[in-house]
């Protein structure tokens, strides 16, 4: 048995001066779902209100991305033993706006996940495709490469600090979601996929989250879903009332 996890991904929304209410608001909604693990993911500045306001909840602070070098010259990065010192639980790692936007390849994030792992950090790592791969027949092709290239040498022992996200590159932050069956396919996919790196065991154990427009009206049918363990979640994640309504389902399902 899975426990679900829903973890908001704040991207670059939230200002330092507005994260402990806003987490505040989230543990306060959120605090009778015991049996879900719940975490914000916020911009590296955030950080520390985040880990502050988490304290007593059973909320857990996450970061958005993290370099895998320990320390040194690379401006404007932040290395996993800052986010261990600064308090933080996980962090996204491959999320397709990195991929998109800032040049980010299935072997860095390899990089990036084995050393959030070995820092003893949970990587959450992403993987999904665009509509035009979807288009062109190539979905298992590009989830299995991403898999394959992106935990590459990430071991059985490692998963106890792997979560994968499968979030569709086409449904994120569009409103377009995928349906249940859709995603279920792909999830259990994942999961094969990573049964052949680690053994079918190791892979029973892991999370996979779906992420792409869930929201608190469409959350219980994704996760009802048998390989669907908790969702990462974009927008509905800045509204405390909205993450709540997503993380009860959760609870229920
Ligand atoms: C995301 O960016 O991880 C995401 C799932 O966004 P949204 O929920 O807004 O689609």
């Amino acid at each position: 048995m899975r426990k679900k996890i829903i973890a908001g991904n704040w991207k670059m929304n939230i200002k330092p001066s507005e994260t402990a209410a806003l987490v505040k608001d989230i543990a306060e909604a959120t605090k009778a779902y015991t049996n879900v693990d719940i975490v914000c993911c916020t911009p590296a500045i955030d950080i520390p209100a985040a880990v502050e306001a988490c304290k007593g909840t059973q909320v857990e602070a996450g970061a958005e991305n993290a370099h895998w070098e320990e320390k040194g010259a690379y401006t404007g990065e932040i290395s996993t033993g800052m986010l261990v010192d600064a308090g933080a639980k996980y962090v996204i790692i491959g999320h397709s706006e990195r991929r998109q936007y800032f040049g980010e390849t299935d072997e860095t994030v390899n990089k990036r996940a084995r050393a959030v792992i070995a820092a003893g950090l949970t990587a959450i790592v992403c993987v999904g495709e665009t509509l035009e791969e979807r288009e062109a027949g190539k979905l298992n092709e590009v989830i299995e490469r991403q898999m394959n290239v992106g935990l590459k040498d990430v071991t059985a022992a490692d998963c106890a600090k792997l979560v994968i996200a499968y979030e569709p590159v086409w449904a994120i932050g569009t409103g377009k979601t995928a349906t249940p069956d859709q995603a279920q396919e792909v999830h259990a996919l994942i999961r094969a996929t990573l049964a052949k790196l680690v053994g079918a065991d190791t892979a029973e154990t892991v999370r996979i989250q779906y992420g792409g427009s869930m929201k608190p009206g469409n959350a219980a049918e994704l996760l009802a879903k048998k390989d669907i363990d908790g969702g990462l979640i974009g927008g509905a994640a800045l509204k405390a009332a909205d993450f709540a309504g997503i993380i009860a389902a959760a609870a229920n399902a």
